[in-house]
């Protein structure tokens, strides 16, 4: 039942109304202006029964929209910050394109570079070839001709990440 007291309701248990409630308790905890107790979080379903239950779970800076650069560098910060509690595995991410994406991916690695965000863009076949076999020594994909190589990044377990935001969230 809702508390008619309640002064902060946040609808929906998935990344985004979890994370609000965690750093709405911690900026009201920090101004003096209140704490968790003032914030319920409701869900029609429960934890991560939306998106944030099916997603990918990859952690990357490789949006095409060059002013996503910082925000996601930002937010790849944010994984690292715990990644026990966020099931974060810091592999990296690889974006492994053909011709036709080449010379848009290229424009990610400038900006990229631009930001100071760690990264590797590799042009032509022949190299992206040897690269990949560099990593992987039976790698056999046809028709790569550029990789570019995030070496920030990687992946969540997508419900443990809500789980451990959810348990953030709850101890403020
Ligand atoms: C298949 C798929 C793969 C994806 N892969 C990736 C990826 O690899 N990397 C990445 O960064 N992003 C990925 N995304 C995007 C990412 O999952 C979403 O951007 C993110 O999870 C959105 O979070 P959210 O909190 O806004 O929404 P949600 O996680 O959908 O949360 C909304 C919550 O609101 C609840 N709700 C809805 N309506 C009501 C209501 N009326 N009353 C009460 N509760 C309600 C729902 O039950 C749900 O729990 C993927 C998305 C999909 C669908």
């Amino acid at each position: 039942m809702l508390a008619s007291s309640t002064k902060y309701l946040i609808i929906g248990a998935g990344i985004h109304g979890l994370s609000t409630a965690y750093h709405l308790a911690l900026e009201l905890k920090n101004r003096g202006l209140g704490s968790g107790k003032d914030i319920l979080v409701i869900d029609k379903s429960g934890i991560a029964a939306g998106a944030s239950g099916i997603a990918c779970g990859v952690v990357r800076n490789n949006y095409f929209q060059p002013a996503m650069r910082e925000l996601m560098s930002h937010s790849v910060d944010v994984w690292e910050s715990d990644p026990k509690a966020y099931s974060y595995h810091a592999v990296g991410y690889m974006q492994i394109s053909p011709e036709v994406m080449q010379a848009n991916i290229a424009t990610i690695y400038e900006q990229q570079k631009a930001i100071g965000y760690p990264s590797e863009f590799i042009e032509g076949a022949a190299d992206s070839m040897k690269y990949m076999r560099g990593l992987f020594d039976d790698w056999q994909a046809k028709g790569i001709t550029s990789v570019l190589h995030e070496k920030k990044g990687g992946f969540s377990n997508n419900k443990k990440a809500m789980q451990g935001l959810a348990a953030k969230a709850e101890s403020e």
